[in-house]
């Protein structure tokens, strides 16, 4: 039977670096569905097109292309804020759905991470992990990386915007972010990135010996 290990969380949970591993570690492929979001988004700023445009939106995530999602902007934390904006958008989340499900139905199996995966794109998935943190810690973690890569922004700035981008996920009425009623909930704030590692393991590990 396919592996497929849906991930979820909210902003900088870690989850990305997680599901990056657990695909290495089981041999699968990996998609971080937040890029497709990022990448709708980008295509309407690089046309000068508002992202509160409905129609575009859609057209541009049914047009989307693989190739676009190695763009290294769509990285950028004002990116972030502008894919969470047009993920309110139900057209959208529609065209997506297909692309990703595609995705999960590799034969072995698949490593998706994101909002919804769980909940919307694949309801079936044999592990689902819902990955959180305290919003301070994941400002700390998110701060630490955009450091590493060289953009410069406050601590308080980057809090902020989590605290926003939370807010709209989790509010929003198209499949807001939320942990399936069979995911296992795992909150990393005391946790490090290996000792996440070795927790989400020991899910997936109990899961394939049944
Ligand atoms: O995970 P990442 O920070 O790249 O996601 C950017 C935004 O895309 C999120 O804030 C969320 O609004 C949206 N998103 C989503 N559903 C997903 C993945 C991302 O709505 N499966």
């Amino acid at each position: 039977m396919p592996m497929v290990i849906a991930i979820d969380g909210p902003a900088a949970s870690g989850k990305g670096t997680l599901a990056r591993r657990l695909a290495a570690h089981y041999g699968l492929p990996h998609l971080d569905t937040g890029l497709l979001y990022r990448a709708v988004a980008l295509t309407l700023i690089d046309a000068g097109i508002p992202l509160d445009d409905e129609a575009a939106a859609a057209r541009a995530a049914t047009g989307l292309i693989a190739d676009r999602l190695a763009d290294p902007r769509l990285r950028e934390r004002a990116m972030g804020e502008a894919a969470s904006r047009v993920s309110g958008i139900p057209a959208v989340r529609a065209a997506l759905l297909a692309w990703q499900q595609r995705f999960a139905g590799t034969p072995d199996g698949a490593v998706l991470d994101g909002r919804d995966i769980g909940t919307v794109i694949c309801p079936d998935a044999r592990v689902k992990l819902f990955i959180t943190a305290s919003a301070e810690e994941r400002a700390r973690r998110r701060h630490r990386e955009l450091e590493g890569r060289g953009e410069a922004a406050s601590l308080a700035a980057i809090l902020a915007d989590i605290q926003a981008r939370d807010a709209r996920d989790a509010s929003r009425s198209a499949a807001p972010l939320k942990a399936a009623a069979d995911a296992v909930v795992l909150d990393t704030t005391e946790l490090d990135a290996d000792e996440a590692f070795a927790a989400a393991r020991a899910v997936v590990d109990r899961v394939r010996t049944q």
